[in-house]
């Protein structure tokens, strides 16, 4: 997978298997450790705290080595096929520890649970529960039974569980920054793709929950909130559409900044683009992904909008917000995709001139409608010859767009001191590029400053606070 490294952090490659870790509770602790490790989109990360948040419940404490852990759960990704040899891999490191420490129970959570349901249990032997994404509640007792000398499964999907009632724990971020899962699942059946498989059912959260999160996160010193579904325009919870969800998180205080993904092109709305302009705290940046600019090639991958449907919807942003940064998700080398067709996936790229995109090669995923009705038959080396010719144009669409920055003064919101050095803050812009400035004594972390923008690379801008 390739991503220009200005991130939506859906997918965030810098965070992939990383460690969850929490302040233990005194009151609860029963001594027993937990190793916890996540993999793919945002959605897992945040599954991962609400894992934690039951078992914390239960005297579970975390920790950073899994050689010392009594459970070690790995939350996996099948959204393409190399992220799921990624985990087979990693399983493969925990045999040692396992042999070591044989009361080791070992779980694999997520969507490759779910997928491969009880044959994880017959293909690696080292596993002891497989648990899907709508199961963790069960967590307890699935560890229970692995105690008593069983191997468990739990994969039941359900079409009304959003754990609305668990508040996640959050200490792996920067104190400035969330996400809030606002929906589960996807009743999208785009052809490619296996999350409708292994996440089930599309289901909206309980609004008044979304609003409660936003705003204790708020109170806790937070100051920007990432709204999260794989399709937020479908957002529906009694007569509440996303466009109203926005607004009601938007009014829980004018200096908590409120963004969204994965916003769907059949979906949205010119209601949620007046409701993005209407409100300043609503940042001007949309994740519109568009997967392949050819029309028959949409319609292989059921995407159910063609490329004038798109394009309108891009205008439709340009009139409505002007200054909105957009970007998107491509796919080359669908099944039987021509020449011409990818060209034209690069010349609708040369119509948007996306801020940012993810860009991927097809990997045809088992069970999927394009596993079952057409041939995988774009080799290899052809795929991967489109994809390096889509990344090479986004390079040059970045810069450009960063381009059109410099010069100007952007709002920032302090996210903490920049990787890179010490002596620069980093912080993002309204239209989610990341901004590096030299630190100013007088602001901190989770403060707004005005940054006037001097350079960039085509990741970065670059600048100074005014003012
Ligand atoms: N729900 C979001 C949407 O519809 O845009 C995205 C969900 S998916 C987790 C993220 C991206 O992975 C997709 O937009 C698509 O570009 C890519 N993807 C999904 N299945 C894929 C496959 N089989 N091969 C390559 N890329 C894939
Ligand atoms: Fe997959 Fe399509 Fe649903 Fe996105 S909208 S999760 S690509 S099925």
């Amino acid at each position: 997978m390739f991503e220009t490294p200005t991130s939506t952090k859906q997918h965030d490659e810098s965070r992939q298997g990383e460690a969850l870790i929490l302040e233990k509770d005194p009151q609860k602790s029963s001594g027993r450790k937990l190793y916890i490790e996540s993999y793919g989109c945002q959605m897992n990360f945040s599954d991962s705290e609400i894992v934690a948040s039951i078992l914390l419940d239960k005297g579970f404490e975390t920790t950073r080595d899994y050689k010392e852990a009594d459970v070690v759960f790995i939350n996996t990704c099948s959204i393409r096929e190399n992220a799921e040899q990624r985990v087979r891999n990693r399983l493969k490191e925990f045999e040692s520890a396992k042999a070591k420490n044989p009361g080791m129970v070992v779980g694999v959570l997520g969507c490759m649970a779910e997928r491969l349901k009880s044959k994880f249990l017959e293909e690696e032997k080292l596993v002891d529960v497989v648990v899907g994404p709508d199961a963790y509640r069960d967590l307890p007792n699935l560890i229970e039974k692995v105690d008593e000398g069983s191997r468990a499964v739990n994969v039941l999907l359900s079409r009304e569980e959003t754990y609305a009632d668990i508040s996640p724990v959050r200490l792996n971020t920067n104190g400035v920054t969330a996400f809030i899962s606002i929906m589960r699942g996807c009743d999208n059946m785009c052809s490619f793709c296996v999350v409708p498989f292994t996440r089930g059912r599309e289901r909206s959260r309980d609004p008044q929950s979304i609003v409660k999160e936003a705003r204790d996160l708020f109170d806790a010193g937070y100051r920007e909130v990432t709204l999260l579904g794989q399709n937020v325009d479908s957002y529906k919870y009694e007569n509440i559409n996303f466009a109203n969800l926005l607004q009601m998180v938007a009014l829980v205080d004018p200096l908590l900044r409120v963004r969204f993904s994965t916003s769907h092109p059949k979906d949205i709305t010119d209601e949620v683009l007046h409701t993005m302009a209407k409100h300043e705290n609503i940042c001007k940046y949309i994740h519109l992904p568009v997967q392949s600019g050819n029309s028959r090639i949409l319609k292989l991958m059921n995407r159910t909008y063609d490329r004038e449907w798109y394009m309108e919807r891009v205008d439709a942003i340009r009139r409505i917000i002007p200054d909105c940064g957009i970007s998107t998700d491509v796919i080359t080398g669908f099944c039987s995709e021509t020449e011409e067709e990818h060209r034209d996936t690069l010349s609708m790229m040369d119509y948007v001139k996306y801020d940012f995109a993810y860009m991927f090669a097809y990997s045809e995923r088992p069970g999927t409608l394009a596993a079952k009705r057409y041939a995988d038959d774009i080799p290899e080396e052809v795929k991967k010859r489109r994809l390096t010719e889509v990344v090479d144009r986004q390079r040059e669409h970045s810069l450009e767009r960063l381009k059109t920055y410099v010069g100007k003064v952007h709002k920032v919101l302090i996210e903490g001191t920049s990787k890179r050095s010490d002596k620069d803050y980093c912080g993002r812009n309204d239209q989610n590029t990341m901004v590096v400035f030299p630190i100013d004594e007088r602001y901190k972390k989770g403060d707004y400053v005005d940054v006037h923008v001097e350079s960039c690379t085509s990741a970065t801008l670059i600048g100074r606070i005014i003012g």
